[in-house]
């Protein structure tokens, strides 16, 4: 497996593959975790940049197993460590393009890359975050993005993805420099979407405000 991403790495032009297997490696890891409440916007961990991760050791591997396990268990499609409330740059996925083709993986200290003018097409999709839990609103978005971070024992690796995956590495990369997409709305869309909030019942265990 390690050896056939690296092969792959190669012939991908460093762009990790994260279509294969999606399966098995998404259970391997929430198998190995544990599920923790989601922490949601107000608490303060989510709303600062995230800690540089610069130790590749079995405690950061723990975290991203917690992660898939408190993302199965949110039924989300991507979710950042601070969401957990672990100040540290890792973000996990699983998450269909815009062909319904399944991505899985995890990046760590992701950086988004700049997109050329000329090669920006925005989508005005919905989007939610587990972190704003019941609501939803129209945010436009570049429909292809880039990340280039780590994975999980430090290796350079690029994620690239389209539609709604290019909408979730995009969504995921703003979590970790303390963003959430509300803050992307309008001063009306951002109040709409709390009040969805409010009148909501999360089907999840949240952390609760002090
Ligand atoms: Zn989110």
């Amino acid at each position: 497996m390690a050896q056939q991403e690296t092969d792959d790495q190669t012939i991908n032009d460093g762009f990790v593959v994260d279509t294969e297997d999606c399966e098995a490696r998404e259970l391997a890891h929430r198998e190995r975790g544990t599920a923790r409440p989601i922490t949601v916007v107000g608490n303060p961990v989510l709303h600062k940049e995230c800690k540089d991760v610069t130790e590749f050791d079995a405690e950061l591997a723990q975290l991203i197993d917690d992660m898939f396990a408190s993302q199965k268990a949110a039924e989300g499609v991507g979710l950042a460590a601070n969401q957990i409330g672990v100040d540290r740059k890792v973000f996990v996925y699983d998450c269909p393009d815009d062909e319904g083709v399944r991505h899985t993986g995890v990046v760590i200290n992701p950086v988004l890359q700049e997109i050329p003018a000329e090669l920006r097409v925005l989508d005005e999709s919905n989007e939610g975050c587990l972190s704003v839990p019941t609501a939803y609103a129209e945010l436009a978005r570049p429909d292809y993005a880039e990340v280039h971070g780590q994975d999980a024992q430090g290796n350079p690796i690029k994620v690239r993805g389209t539609g709604y995956f290019a909408r979730c590495l995009q969504h995921e990369t703003d979590h970790l420099y303390g963003y959430l997409y509300i803050d992307r709305l309008s001063k009306r869309d951002r109040k709409d979407a709390l009040r969805q909030m409010e009148e909501g019942t999360p089907r999840y265990e949240t952390v609760p405000n002090a």
